[in-house]
Protein backbone atom coordinates (compact mmCIF):
# COMPACT_ATOMS: atom_id res chain seq x y z
CA UNK A 1 0.00 0.00 0.00
CA UNK A 2 0.79 3.26 -0.39
CA UNK A 3 0.19 5.74 2.85
CA UNK A 4 1.82 8.52 1.20
CA UNK A 5 -1.22 9.01 -1.16
CA UNK A 6 -3.57 8.49 1.88
CA UNK A 7 -4.77 11.69 2.23
CA UNK A 8 -6.06 12.61 -0.95
CA UNK A 9 -8.92 9.85 -0.20
CA UNK A 10 -11.58 12.48 0.58
CA UNK A 11 -11.41 14.10 -2.84
CA UNK A 12 -12.27 10.90 -4.76
CA UNK A 13 -16.03 11.55 -5.38
CA UNK A 14 -16.80 7.34 -5.81
CA UNK A 15 -20.56 8.33 -5.82
CA UNK A 16 -20.33 9.94 -9.28
CA UNK A 17 -17.53 7.98 -11.05
CA UNK A 18 -20.05 4.92 -9.78
CA UNK A 19 -22.81 6.74 -11.69
CA UNK A 20 -20.79 6.76 -14.77
CA UNK A 21 -21.12 2.45 -15.26
CA UNK A 22 -24.16 1.46 -15.85
CA UNK A 23 -24.17 -2.08 -15.25
CA UNK A 24 -23.54 -1.49 -11.96
CA UNK A 25 -26.84 -0.27 -10.88
CA UNK A 26 -28.64 -3.58 -10.93
CA UNK A 27 -29.74 -6.01 -8.23
CA UNK A 28 -28.08 -9.79 -8.67
CA UNK A 29 -30.79 -13.02 -6.78
CA UNK A 30 -32.50 -10.09 -5.82
CA UNK A 31 -30.22 -7.44 -3.87
CA UNK A 32 -27.89 -4.41 -5.40
CA UNK A 33 -24.86 -5.77 -6.81
CA UNK A 34 -21.89 -5.73 -5.28
CA UNK A 35 -19.21 -6.71 -8.23
CA UNK A 36 -15.87 -7.44 -6.29
CA UNK A 37 -14.45 -9.65 -9.15
CA UNK A 38 -12.55 -6.78 -10.79
CA UNK A 39 -8.89 -8.30 -11.45
CA UNK A 40 -10.99 -10.71 -13.85
CA UNK A 41 -12.58 -8.05 -15.73
CA UNK A 42 -13.45 -4.20 -15.28
CA UNK A 43 -17.01 -3.20 -15.80
CA UNK A 44 -17.26 -0.38 -18.36
CA UNK A 45 -17.81 3.45 -17.86
CA UNK A 46 -20.44 4.61 -20.42
CA UNK A 47 -17.97 6.91 -22.41
CA UNK A 48 -16.30 3.40 -23.73
CA UNK A 49 -19.82 2.44 -24.26
CA UNK A 50 -20.79 4.99 -26.22
CA UNK A 51 -17.48 5.58 -28.23
CA UNK A 52 -17.99 1.86 -29.53
CA UNK A 53 -21.73 2.39 -30.54
CA UNK A 54 -20.47 5.68 -32.46
CA UNK A 55 -17.67 3.84 -34.11
CA UNK A 56 -20.36 1.35 -35.44
CA UNK A 57 -23.16 3.96 -35.66
CA UNK A 58 -21.39 6.12 -37.81
CA UNK A 59 -17.46 5.44 -38.73
CA UNK A 60 -17.34 1.71 -39.00
CA UNK A 61 -14.75 0.87 -42.02
CA UNK A 62 -11.94 -1.29 -42.57
CA UNK A 63 -8.91 0.47 -41.57
CA UNK A 64 -6.81 1.65 -44.69
CA UNK A 65 -6.09 5.02 -45.34
CA UNK A 66 -6.99 6.38 -48.73
CA UNK A 67 -9.51 4.43 -50.14
CA UNK A 68 -12.19 6.30 -49.23
CA UNK A 69 -14.04 8.56 -46.35
CA UNK A 70 -14.65 6.42 -43.98
CA UNK A 71 -11.89 4.48 -44.15
CA UNK A 72 -9.95 7.69 -43.46
CA UNK A 73 -12.03 8.06 -40.89
CA UNK A 74 -11.71 4.69 -39.38
CA UNK A 75 -8.10 4.36 -39.71
CA UNK A 76 -7.63 7.74 -37.91
CA UNK A 77 -9.96 6.68 -34.88
CA UNK A 78 -7.65 3.66 -34.90
CA UNK A 79 -4.43 5.27 -34.90
CA UNK A 80 -5.41 8.27 -32.17
CA UNK A 81 -6.77 5.22 -30.29
CA UNK A 82 -3.10 3.87 -30.65
CA UNK A 83 -1.44 7.56 -29.73
CA UNK A 84 -2.97 7.77 -26.66
CA UNK A 85 -2.85 3.86 -25.29
CA UNK A 86 1.20 4.48 -25.88
CA UNK A 87 0.77 7.79 -24.28
CA UNK A 88 -1.00 6.49 -21.13
CA UNK A 89 2.17 4.23 -20.38
CA UNK A 90 4.17 6.78 -21.45
CA UNK A 91 5.83 4.65 -24.78
CA UNK A 92 8.44 7.10 -26.48
CA UNK A 93 6.54 6.76 -30.57
CA UNK A 94 2.93 4.91 -30.53
CA UNK A 95 4.43 2.71 -33.66
CA UNK A 96 6.18 0.71 -30.41
CA UNK A 97 2.46 0.02 -29.05
CA UNK A 98 1.31 -3.52 -30.82
CA UNK A 99 -2.67 -3.77 -30.55
CA UNK A 100 -3.38 -7.54 -29.40
CA UNK A 101 -6.18 -9.41 -28.13
CA UNK A 102 -4.40 -8.95 -24.51
CA UNK A 103 -1.93 -9.84 -22.19
CA UNK A 104 -1.79 -13.62 -23.06
CA UNK A 105 -1.42 -12.69 -27.13
CA UNK A 106 1.55 -10.36 -26.31
CA UNK A 107 3.26 -12.61 -24.43
CA UNK A 108 2.81 -15.37 -26.82
CA UNK A 109 3.92 -12.43 -29.62
CA UNK A 110 6.77 -12.05 -27.51
CA UNK A 111 7.54 -16.00 -27.05
CA UNK A 112 6.85 -16.48 -30.75
CA UNK A 113 8.80 -13.61 -32.77
CA UNK A 114 11.32 -12.74 -29.85
CA UNK A 115 12.24 -16.19 -28.05
CA UNK A 116 12.05 -18.79 -29.70
CA UNK A 117 14.29 -17.75 -33.14
CA UNK A 118 17.22 -17.27 -31.13
CA UNK A 119 16.70 -19.25 -27.51
CA UNK A 120 19.43 -22.24 -27.36
CA UNK A 121 19.77 -25.24 -25.04
CA UNK A 122 20.15 -24.32 -21.59
CA UNK A 123 19.37 -21.22 -22.01
CA UNK A 124 16.98 -20.43 -19.70
CA UNK A 125 13.60 -18.23 -19.10
CA UNK A 126 12.89 -16.76 -15.30
CA UNK A 127 9.02 -16.75 -14.57
CA UNK A 128 7.25 -15.82 -10.93
CA UNK A 129 5.89 -18.43 -8.83
CA UNK A 130 2.82 -16.57 -8.74
CA UNK A 131 2.34 -16.25 -12.47
CA UNK A 132 -0.41 -16.50 -14.25
CA UNK A 133 -0.63 -19.28 -16.29
CA UNK A 134 -0.62 -17.22 -19.66
CA UNK A 135 3.22 -16.08 -18.78
CA UNK A 136 4.07 -19.67 -17.91
CA UNK A 137 2.70 -21.68 -20.85
CA UNK A 138 3.53 -19.59 -23.37
CA UNK A 139 7.62 -20.10 -22.68
CA UNK A 140 6.72 -23.93 -21.89
CA UNK A 141 6.05 -23.60 -25.72
CA UNK A 142 9.16 -21.63 -26.38
CA UNK A 143 11.08 -24.27 -24.62
CA UNK A 144 10.06 -27.50 -25.94
CA UNK A 145 10.83 -25.96 -29.05
CA UNK A 146 14.22 -24.72 -28.33
CA UNK A 147 15.62 -26.56 -25.65
CA UNK A 148 15.75 -23.80 -23.30
CA UNK A 149 14.61 -23.81 -19.65
CA UNK A 150 11.37 -22.62 -17.58
CA UNK A 151 13.12 -21.41 -14.17
CA UNK A 152 10.40 -20.63 -11.19
CA UNK A 153 11.70 -17.78 -9.01
CA UNK A 154 11.28 -18.52 -5.66
CA UNK A 155 7.93 -16.55 -3.55
CA UNK A 156 8.10 -16.27 0.07
CA UNK A 157 5.37 -17.14 2.76
CA UNK A 158 4.02 -13.52 1.99
CA UNK A 159 3.85 -14.19 -1.34
CA UNK A 160 6.34 -11.66 -2.33
CA UNK A 161 9.24 -12.60 -4.91
CA UNK A 162 12.28 -14.46 -3.19
CA UNK A 163 14.61 -11.52 -4.20
CA UNK A 164 17.81 -13.12 -2.74
CA UNK A 165 16.71 -16.46 -4.48
CA UNK A 166 15.98 -14.20 -7.40
CA UNK A 167 19.70 -12.49 -7.78
CA UNK A 168 21.29 -16.12 -7.25
CA UNK A 169 19.48 -17.66 -10.44
CA UNK A 170 20.40 -15.08 -12.15
CA UNK A 171 23.41 -16.12 -14.34
CA UNK A 172 24.79 -15.82 -18.03
CA UNK A 173 22.36 -18.92 -18.88
CA UNK A 174 19.52 -16.18 -18.25
CA UNK A 175 18.21 -15.11 -21.21
CA UNK A 176 14.68 -13.49 -20.47
CA UNK A 177 12.88 -12.39 -16.92
CA UNK A 178 9.46 -12.87 -17.70
CA UNK A 179 7.10 -11.56 -14.46
CA UNK A 180 4.27 -9.86 -13.54
CA UNK A 181 4.27 -6.80 -12.50
CA UNK A 182 1.35 -7.25 -9.70
CA UNK A 183 -0.32 -10.83 -8.67
CA UNK A 184 -3.49 -11.43 -9.73
CA UNK A 185 -3.77 -14.52 -7.32
CA UNK A 186 -2.92 -12.59 -4.22
CA UNK A 187 -1.80 -8.61 -5.15
CA UNK A 188 1.42 -8.59 -4.05
CA UNK A 189 3.27 -5.41 -6.25
CA UNK A 190 6.69 -6.88 -6.96
CA UNK A 191 10.10 -4.46 -6.84
CA UNK A 192 10.18 -4.32 -10.35
CA UNK A 193 12.29 -1.57 -11.06
CA UNK A 194 14.89 -3.83 -8.71
CA UNK A 195 14.18 -6.70 -11.03
CA UNK A 196 14.87 -4.93 -14.30
CA UNK A 197 17.99 -3.32 -13.18
CA UNK A 198 19.70 -6.67 -11.54
CA UNK A 199 18.53 -8.86 -14.87
CA UNK A 200 19.58 -5.91 -17.36
CA UNK A 201 23.17 -5.88 -15.39
CA UNK A 202 23.16 -10.00 -16.10
CA UNK A 203 22.20 -8.90 -19.89
CA UNK A 204 18.99 -10.82 -19.85
CA UNK A 205 15.62 -8.86 -21.26
CA UNK A 206 12.35 -8.47 -18.83
CA UNK A 207 8.96 -8.65 -19.86
CA UNK A 208 6.57 -7.48 -17.44
CA UNK A 209 2.42 -8.34 -17.54
CA UNK A 210 0.82 -5.71 -16.39
CA UNK A 211 -2.74 -7.04 -16.62
CA UNK A 212 -3.38 -6.53 -12.73
CA UNK A 213 -0.92 -3.36 -13.14
CA UNK A 214 -1.74 -0.78 -15.37
CA UNK A 215 -5.56 0.02 -13.92
CA UNK A 216 -4.26 -0.02 -10.18
CA UNK A 217 -0.34 1.57 -10.78
CA UNK A 218 1.24 4.23 -12.44
CA UNK A 219 2.94 2.89 -15.32
CA UNK A 220 5.88 4.34 -17.17
CA UNK A 221 7.41 1.89 -19.84
CA UNK A 222 10.37 4.22 -19.93
CA UNK A 223 11.36 4.89 -16.17
CA UNK A 224 10.84 1.27 -15.63
CA UNK A 225 13.46 0.50 -18.60
CA UNK A 226 11.41 -2.37 -19.60
CA UNK A 227 12.10 -3.90 -22.33
CA UNK A 228 8.34 -5.39 -23.23
CA UNK A 229 5.17 -4.65 -21.39
CA UNK A 230 2.40 -6.52 -22.10
CA UNK A 231 -1.64 -5.80 -21.03
CA UNK A 232 -5.30 -5.97 -21.32
CA UNK A 233 -8.09 -3.87 -22.02
CA UNK A 234 -10.83 -5.24 -20.96
CA UNK A 235 -8.84 -4.88 -16.98
CA UNK A 236 -8.47 -1.01 -17.36
CA UNK A 237 -12.02 0.03 -18.02
CA UNK A 238 -12.25 -0.80 -21.91
CA UNK A 239 -13.53 -3.76 -24.30
CA UNK A 240 -12.83 -7.53 -23.82
CA UNK A 241 -10.10 -8.53 -26.87
CA UNK A 242 -7.89 -5.86 -27.21
CA UNK A 243 -5.38 -4.79 -25.62
CA UNK A 244 -1.53 -3.94 -26.41
CA UNK A 245 1.98 -5.00 -26.42
CA UNK A 246 4.92 -2.43 -25.97
CA UNK A 247 8.59 -3.28 -26.81
CA UNK A 248 11.67 -1.58 -26.64
CA UNK A 249 12.54 -0.04 -30.63
CA UNK A 250 15.44 -1.82 -31.37
CA UNK A 251 14.04 -5.45 -29.63
CA UNK A 252 11.03 -5.09 -32.30
CA UNK A 253 12.59 -3.98 -34.95
CA UNK A 254 14.72 -7.11 -35.27
CA UNK A 255 12.01 -9.61 -34.20
CA UNK A 256 10.10 -11.78 -37.42
CA UNK A 257 6.19 -10.90 -38.02
CA UNK A 258 4.94 -13.87 -35.81
CA UNK A 259 1.40 -14.02 -38.16
CA UNK A 260 1.12 -13.69 -41.53
CA UNK A 261 -1.46 -11.96 -43.57
CA UNK A 262 -2.64 -8.79 -44.80
CA UNK A 263 -2.04 -5.23 -42.89
CA UNK A 264 1.07 -6.65 -42.27
CA UNK A 265 3.16 -6.46 -45.69
CA UNK A 266 5.00 -4.03 -48.05
CA UNK A 267 4.94 -6.14 -50.74
CA UNK A 268 4.20 -9.57 -51.17
CA UNK A 269 5.49 -11.86 -54.42
CA UNK A 270 5.40 -15.57 -54.97
CA UNK A 271 9.20 -15.08 -54.58
CA UNK A 272 9.72 -12.43 -51.72
CA UNK A 273 7.67 -10.47 -49.57
CA UNK A 274 8.51 -7.68 -47.54
CA UNK A 275 6.98 -7.01 -44.30
CA UNK A 276 5.70 -3.53 -43.19
CA UNK A 277 7.37 -1.26 -40.88
CA UNK A 278 5.87 -0.96 -36.93
CA UNK A 279 3.35 -1.37 -35.81
CA UNK A 280 1.45 -2.60 -38.77
CA UNK A 281 4.56 -5.98 -38.98
CA UNK A 282 2.88 -7.49 -36.02
CA UNK A 283 -0.87 -6.24 -36.60
CA UNK A 284 -1.47 -9.28 -39.31
CA UNK A 285 -5.33 -8.90 -40.85
CA UNK A 286 -8.20 -6.38 -40.07
CA UNK A 287 -7.32 -5.40 -36.77
CA UNK A 288 -10.09 -5.05 -33.43
CA UNK A 289 -10.78 -1.44 -34.72
CA UNK A 290 -14.28 -0.80 -32.77
CA UNK A 291 -11.89 -2.36 -29.39
CA UNK A 292 -8.85 0.08 -29.76
CA UNK A 293 -11.43 2.63 -29.99
CA UNK A 294 -13.17 1.68 -26.79
CA UNK A 295 -9.67 1.20 -24.96
CA UNK A 296 -8.45 4.52 -26.20
CA UNK A 297 -11.72 6.25 -25.00
CA UNK A 298 -11.23 4.09 -21.19
CA UNK A 299 -7.88 5.77 -21.32
CA UNK A 300 -9.14 9.27 -21.93
CA UNK A 301 -11.77 8.71 -19.01
CA UNK A 302 -8.84 7.56 -16.20
CA UNK A 303 -6.62 10.32 -17.60
CA UNK A 304 -9.65 12.67 -16.77
CA UNK A 305 -9.55 11.33 -13.04
CA UNK A 306 -7.61 12.61 -10.26
CA UNK A 307 -5.05 9.26 -10.46
CA UNK A 308 -3.47 9.46 -7.28
CA UNK A 309 -6.47 10.02 -5.16
CA UNK A 310 -8.20 6.64 -7.11
CA UNK A 311 -5.22 4.83 -6.46
CA UNK A 312 -5.51 6.53 -2.72
CA UNK A 313 -9.08 4.96 -2.86
CA UNK A 314 -8.67 1.32 -3.68
CA UNK A 315 -5.77 1.39 -0.94
CA UNK A 316 -8.25 2.46 1.43
CA UNK A 317 -10.66 -0.26 0.66
CA UNK A 318 -8.19 -2.42 1.15
CA UNK A 319 -6.92 -1.15 4.44
CA UNK A 320 -10.82 -1.05 5.86
CA UNK A 321 -11.13 -4.66 4.14
CA UNK A 322 -8.02 -6.21 5.99
CA UNK A 323 -9.37 -4.27 9.00
CA UNK A 324 -12.66 -6.16 9.18
CA UNK A 325 -10.58 -9.33 8.19
CA UNK A 326 -8.66 -9.01 11.57
CA UNK A 327 -11.84 -8.99 13.63
CA UNK A 328 -13.28 -12.03 11.40
CA UNK A 329 -13.37 -15.52 12.62
CA UNK A 330 -11.65 -18.15 10.70
CA UNK A 331 -10.71 -15.71 8.17
CA UNK A 332 -7.22 -17.17 6.86
CA UNK A 333 -5.54 -14.22 4.61
CA UNK A 334 -3.48 -15.52 1.65
CA UNK A 335 -0.69 -13.23 0.59
CA UNK A 336 0.78 -10.54 2.66
CA UNK A 337 2.76 -8.83 0.91
CA UNK A 338 3.90 -5.42 2.38
CA UNK A 339 2.96 -3.84 -1.09
CA UNK A 340 -0.27 -4.90 -2.31
CA UNK A 341 -3.40 -3.44 -4.62
CA UNK A 342 -6.38 -3.95 -3.30
CA UNK A 343 -6.56 -7.32 -3.58
CA UNK A 344 -8.19 -9.91 -1.07
CA UNK A 345 -7.37 -13.48 -1.40
CA UNK A 346 -8.64 -15.31 1.46
CA UNK A 347 -9.95 -19.03 2.72
CA UNK A 348 -13.24 -19.52 5.31
CA UNK A 349 -12.56 -21.92 7.51
CA UNK A 350 -14.14 -24.89 6.95
CA UNK A 351 -15.78 -23.72 3.66
CA UNK A 352 -14.25 -24.38 0.17
CA UNK A 353 -14.21 -21.44 -1.98
CA UNK A 354 -16.60 -22.59 -4.51
CA UNK A 355 -19.05 -23.26 -1.87
CA UNK A 356 -18.18 -19.38 -0.21
CA UNK A 357 -18.07 -18.33 -4.08
CA UNK A 358 -21.64 -19.91 -4.11
CA UNK A 359 -23.00 -18.30 -0.80
CA UNK A 360 -21.99 -14.67 -1.89
CA UNK A 361 -23.39 -14.69 -5.11
CA UNK A 362 -26.67 -15.80 -3.24
CA UNK A 363 -26.36 -12.02 -1.54
CA UNK A 364 -25.85 -10.21 -4.92
CA UNK A 365 -21.46 -10.22 -3.90
CA UNK A 366 -19.71 -11.36 -6.82
CA UNK A 367 -16.36 -12.68 -6.42
CA UNK A 368 -14.13 -15.13 -8.01
CA UNK A 369 -12.82 -18.61 -6.64
CA UNK A 370 -10.67 -21.51 -7.73
CA UNK A 371 -6.87 -21.38 -8.48
CA UNK A 372 -6.84 -17.98 -10.38
CA UNK A 373 -5.24 -19.31 -13.44
CA UNK A 374 -2.21 -19.13 -10.99
CA UNK A 375 -1.79 -22.90 -9.98
CA UNK A 376 1.82 -23.54 -9.08
CA UNK A 377 0.93 -20.70 -6.95
CA UNK A 378 -2.22 -23.06 -5.48
CA UNK A 379 0.37 -25.58 -4.79
CA UNK A 380 3.14 -24.18 -3.21
CA UNK A 381 0.43 -22.33 -0.62
CA UNK A 382 -0.91 -26.08 -0.61
CA UNK A 383 -4.55 -25.06 -0.82
CA UNK A 384 -7.01 -25.71 -4.02
CA UNK A 385 -7.18 -22.25 -4.55
CA UNK A 386 -9.07 -18.71 -2.65
CA UNK A 387 -11.79 -16.69 -2.76
CA UNK A 388 -10.38 -13.29 -4.25
CA UNK A 389 -12.36 -10.03 -3.63
CA UNK A 390 -10.83 -7.40 -6.19
CA UNK A 391 -11.23 -3.51 -5.86
CA UNK A 392 -11.49 -0.89 -8.30
CA UNK A 393 -12.27 2.30 -8.74
CA UNK A 394 -16.07 2.49 -8.42
CA UNK A 395 -16.40 0.40 -5.23
CA UNK A 396 -17.08 1.83 -1.75
CA UNK A 397 -16.38 1.41 1.82
CA UNK A 398 -20.16 -0.11 2.16
CA UNK A 399 -19.81 -2.72 -0.51
CA UNK A 400 -16.81 -3.70 1.80
CA UNK A 401 -19.10 -3.66 4.32
CA UNK A 402 -21.67 -5.48 2.34
CA UNK A 403 -18.81 -8.72 1.85
CA UNK A 404 -18.04 -9.22 5.42
CA UNK A 405 -22.16 -8.77 6.26
CA UNK A 406 -22.41 -11.54 3.99
CA UNK A 407 -19.38 -13.74 4.69
CA UNK A 408 -20.73 -13.88 8.22
CA UNK A 409 -24.08 -15.03 6.64
CA UNK A 410 -21.78 -18.29 5.01
CA UNK A 411 -20.56 -18.47 8.27
CA UNK A 412 -23.81 -19.57 9.30
CA UNK A 413 -24.15 -22.31 6.53
CA UNK A 414 -20.92 -23.81 7.18
N1 LIG B 1 -1.64 -12.06 -16.41
C1 LIG B 1 -2.28 -11.73 -15.31
C2 LIG B 1 -1.51 -11.33 -14.08
C3 LIG B 1 -3.67 -11.72 -15.30
O1 LIG B 1 -4.32 -11.38 -14.20
C4 LIG B 1 -4.38 -12.10 -16.48
C5 LIG B 1 -5.88 -12.16 -16.51
N2 LIG B 1 -6.45 -12.77 -15.40
C6 LIG B 1 -3.63 -12.42 -17.60
C7 LIG B 1 -2.27 -12.39 -17.54
C8 LIG B 1 -4.29 -12.80 -18.88
O2 LIG B 1 -4.99 -11.72 -19.39
P1 LIG B 1 -5.98 -11.91 -20.63
O3 LIG B 1 -6.85 -13.07 -20.30
O4 LIG B 1 -6.73 -10.61 -20.68
O5 LIG B 1 -5.14 -12.14 -21.83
Amino acid sequence: MRPAMKLEYAVFDVNARRAEFPLLDQSINAQPLVYLDNAATTQKPLVVLEAIDSYYRSINSNVHRGAHTLADRATTAFEDARARVAGFINAPAPEQLIFTRGTTESINLVAQSWARPQLRPGDEILVSGLAHHSNIVPWQMVAAATGARVVPIPITADAELDMSAFTALLGERTRLVALEQVSNAMGSIHPVEQVIAQAHAAGAVVLLDGAQSVAHLPVDVQQLDVDFFAFSGHKMYGPTGIGGLYGRRELLEAMPPWQGGGEMIETVSFERTTYAALPYRFEAGTPHIAGAVGLGAAVRYLQGLDRAAMYAHEDALLAYALELAADFPGFRLVGRAARKIAVLSFLLEGGHPHDVGTLLDRQGVAVRTGHHCAQPAMTQFGIPGTVRASFALYNTREEVERLFAALEKVRTFL
